[in-house]
Parts: C-alpha cells; structure tokens; sequence
C-alpha cells in the first residue's frame, strides 16, 4: 500500500522541522545539540518516516530515550504517519551488517513471532465453535464470533463480548483464535488475559518501554483480551492504555475485548476509555434458557464415556440453573461416579452426590448483599465496606464480607478486591485467611460468621 495522499517527502521535510522545534523546546539546547540535531531525514514512504543518524551507538540511545517523544509530536502533525524507523547511515562501516537488517526491517526484532508465543497465553483445544452449542442467550455473540474469524477484514472494532461467569466467553475467544489460525496461519492472533496485558503494560511503562510494548503489537493481526474488568488502576496508566489502545484500533487491528459486564457498567474505568470500548460490536451472553442448558448436557454426555439417563440431563438442566461450568462439573462428576461403581446412576444418588452444587445453585448470593447483611449484623454502615477506614469496628466486618463472598459467590479475588473499595487481591487472600484463623479459634466468633452463612444462603 504506497500512500498516495498529498504528503510527499517536502511536507514530511516541512513537519519535521516543526517536530524538532517542539522537541527542541522539550528537551532542551544541549540534548537537542546531542541527539536531535543529528538526525537526518531519509525517506517516507508506506506511511513510514525513515531517520537516519551516523552511529550504531547514536541510534540505540535515540530510540530508548527520544523515539517516543519524536513518535508522539509527529503522530499528532500527521495522522497518516504510522511508524518512525531509525537506520543507520551507510558510511559507518562497522555497522554495515546492523544496516542491512534496518533497511530489511523485520529482522531489526529478533524474531516477532517468538515474542508473540511466549506473550500469548495458551489455547484450549478443546474450546471450539463445533463443541459451542448456540441458543437464543448466546446466537449473537457467537454469530459475531464466527463473523470475526472469518473475516480477513475486521468487521466492527472493537468485538465486546461480555456477560456471567461460566457463559462460555473464554470459550468463544478461544474458537475465534482456533478458527483463525486454521484459515490462515500467517494471521497471528495474540489472546491473553487482561491482567497479564497489564502486567506487562505496567512493566512498560515502569522502564518508559511503552513504544517498544506497542512495538510488539504490531504484527499482530487480532488481539483478544479477556477479562478486562480487572483493568483498573491508576489515571496515568489508564491514559497510556487508552493510546495504545486507540492507536491499535487505528492500525486496523482487530480487538475482541471480553468483560463480566457491558462497557457502561464497568466500573472504575475512564468515561472515555468506557465509550470507545463501545464503539464497535457489543454482544452479550445472556443467562442461559433451560433448552440451552439441557443441549450442553446432552452435546456433552454424548462425550463422555458411561451413560446418563435423559431425565437425570433434564433434571440437571432444572436445578443447575448459574452456568455452563456448573453443569460440566456436575456432569463430569456423575460421570466419574457412574464408571466407578460400573453401572448407570439413579435420581437419588444424584441428589446425594450433588447436595453441594444444587444447594448453592438453589439461591445466588451476590456481593451486596453480602456486604448489606454483615454490616447490619455488626452495625456498621455498608459504605464502610468500600471505605479507606481501618479501625478494627469496621475492619473485621470487611473481612468477614470478604470471606464469605470468596467462599458463597463464584467471583475472583480480585473482582472482589474492587467491590470492596478497589483493594488488591492480597488483601482479600489476608482477611480470607485471618477469619478462617478467627473461626477456629474464637467460638463465639465462629457463631457469628455460621450465623450469617444461615442467613445468606436462606
Ligand atoms: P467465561 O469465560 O464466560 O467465564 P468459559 O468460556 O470459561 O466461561 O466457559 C466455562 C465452561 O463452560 C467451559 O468449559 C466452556 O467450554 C463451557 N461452555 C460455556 N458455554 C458453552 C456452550 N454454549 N457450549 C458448550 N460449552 C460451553
Ligand atoms: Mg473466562
């Protein structure tokens, strides 16, 4: 794709002394004397710039410290420009070899696609659009999926899917990037979780290394990041999060983003970042029908290797009513016990075998009400749940909410680390740790926290 449009190489000429200026003001005379100012304009053309500066050494120095700040003055006086590569000019001889692999580009990285395995996050293979069974709850997020994944284009950017625990999101992703590779291997998909595309973006940007993240993602055809509720964090790291991820979406990457809840109702996320993540396809997965839920059973029992009766599946598919992970593990369970004892199982033994699961399945308990009925309990105010205070009156309570929405509900730890007051996940592994200690050896204490586990799950 040569850029035809009317930036020829006298108009990049012509910013680029704007640029300098800028930088100029910056950064200040004498680094601009040392390290700007020998920067030489070789080329533009696709969209790239090309400088040129006479040492190895003067190049490597240019890009830790000043290519990000030419990038962002540049980018801003031309949106077309999508890349500013740095070569060494032909005259320093010892550095011929370096040059060469420059000017040939790709092989300037050691290797894209070495970085890309070991950045992308394992696949299930198991996780596939033929073992995904589609009804009414699902049809749209699996439509658009399939759309994603057989588009080489990209359709609507970026792909939000989002709804429950256990409603097969990851499961989707996964077939996307399945289906892809199988299309076409070249495309490269990168999936990963959004703690871990923080964790590395936070490590960016901590050694001012955010080009080089963005860097990485270049040659990346689709990116998937699940999960991003667990995105939150500092305005700052936000902010750079938002350019990367608008100058993805401006590079035509695809980006399929999945999340417990729709754009709007993430919480602790910029109202920018929060309106750009809804400006492609929004899909959500609903809780699944019963006709639903009775197809997976039966797609899944054909899998497995001893027999379950149809109306225990229909009976499952009644009682297990919160997620597709429940009913797996229910099934499998069964399944386990069946082979076992080598002969098919009988309604009774099923209720016997999964007293747990349909007693947890009969009532949902979410956070809230969780934190409404401990505060009430200890007479403290609910806010104080979220709150900084640390005195012990509203401490213990926040522990013991903490422990019993890591033990009554299915969320993680660090969903409920920000539903207390944005804390880390360290902080509810302590109070999960500190009352379990609590309750075994303070009996009234142990009183009080059963107490509320009756109430709760009434
Ligand atoms: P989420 O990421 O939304 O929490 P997952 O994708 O991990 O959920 O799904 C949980 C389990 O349920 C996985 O084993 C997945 O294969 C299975 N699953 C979810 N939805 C479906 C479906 N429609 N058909 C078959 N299996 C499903
Ligand atoms: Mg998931």
């Amino acid at each position: 794709m040569v850029n035809e449009g009317p930036n020829n190489l006298s108009e990049i000429q012509a910013q680029w002394v704007t640029v300098r200026g800028k930088i100029r003001q910056k950064i200040g005379d004498a680094q601009f004397a040392s390290w700007i100012k020998v920067l030489t304009l070789e080329d533009y053309s696709d969209q790239k710039v090309t400088l040129s500066v006479p040492s190895s050494f003067i190049r490597t120095r240019i890009i830790e410290q000043y290519l990000d700040i030419i990038k962002s003055y540049w980018y801003v006086q031309n949106l077309k420009i999508n890349d500013i590569k740095i070569i060494v000019t032909k005259n320093d001889k010892t550095n011929l070899e370096e040059l060469q692999k420059t000017v040939l580009g790709k092989k300037e990285k050691k290797n894209p696609q070495d970085v890309f395995k070991s950045i992308s996050s394992d696949l299930d293979s198991r996780f596939t659009f033929t073992n995904f069974i589609v009804g009414k709850p699902n049809e749209l997020a699996f439509a658009a999926a399939r759309r994603v994944s057989e588009s080489e284009d990209v359709p609507f950017n970026p792909l939000f899917l989002y709804g429950g625990v256990g409603l097969g999101k990851t499961h989707l992703m996964h077939a996307i990037a399945h289906e892809i590779k199988k299309r076409n291997p070249i495309r490269r998909v990168i999936y990963m979780s959004a703690e871990k595309f923080m964790y590395h973006f936070i490590k960016a940007l901590r050694f001012k290394n955010t080009v080089d993240f963005k860097e990485q993602f270049r040659n990346v055809d689709v990116l998937m990041i699940d999960d991003v509720q667990f995105i939150s964090g500092k305005d700052s790291t936000q902010e750079e999060f938002f350019h990367t991820f608008n100058s993805l979406i401006d590079q035509r990457k695809q980006l399929i983003i999945s999340a417990d809840k729709s754009p709007q109702d993430l919480e602790g996320i910029e109202e920018r970042m929060r309106s750009r993540l809804g400006w492609g396809l929004v899909a959500d997965i609903h809780p699944l029908t019963y006709e639903l839920r009775l197809g997976i059973l039966q797609a899944k029992e054909e899998k497995l290797s001893s027999r379950i009766s149809s109306n225990i599946l229909e009976f499952l598919a009644h009682k297990i009513t919160t997620n597709v992970r429940e009913l797996e593990g229910a099934l499998n369970r069964l399944s386990a016990f069946s082979s076992l004892v080598g002969r098919e199982i009988s309604l009774d033994m099923v209720q016997d075998l999964l007293k747990d699961l349909l007693k947890s399945s009969q009532r949902k308990v979410n956070i809230e009400e969780i934190q409404k009925k401990v505060s009430q309990h200890f007479n403290i105010k609910v806010s104080d749940m979220s709150s900084a205070r640390r005195s012990r009156t509203v401490a213990r309570p926040r522990q013991v909410a903490m422990y019993l929405s890591k033990n009554l509900t299915s969320r993680s730890l660090p969903e409920i680390g920000r539903r207390f007051g944005n804390r880390d996940h360290t902080t509810v592994i302590h109070a999960v740790k500190k009352v379990e200690e609590l309750r075994n050896k303070d009996v009234s204490f142990d009183e009080d926290v059963q107490l509320l586990i009756r109430m709760l799950e009434s």
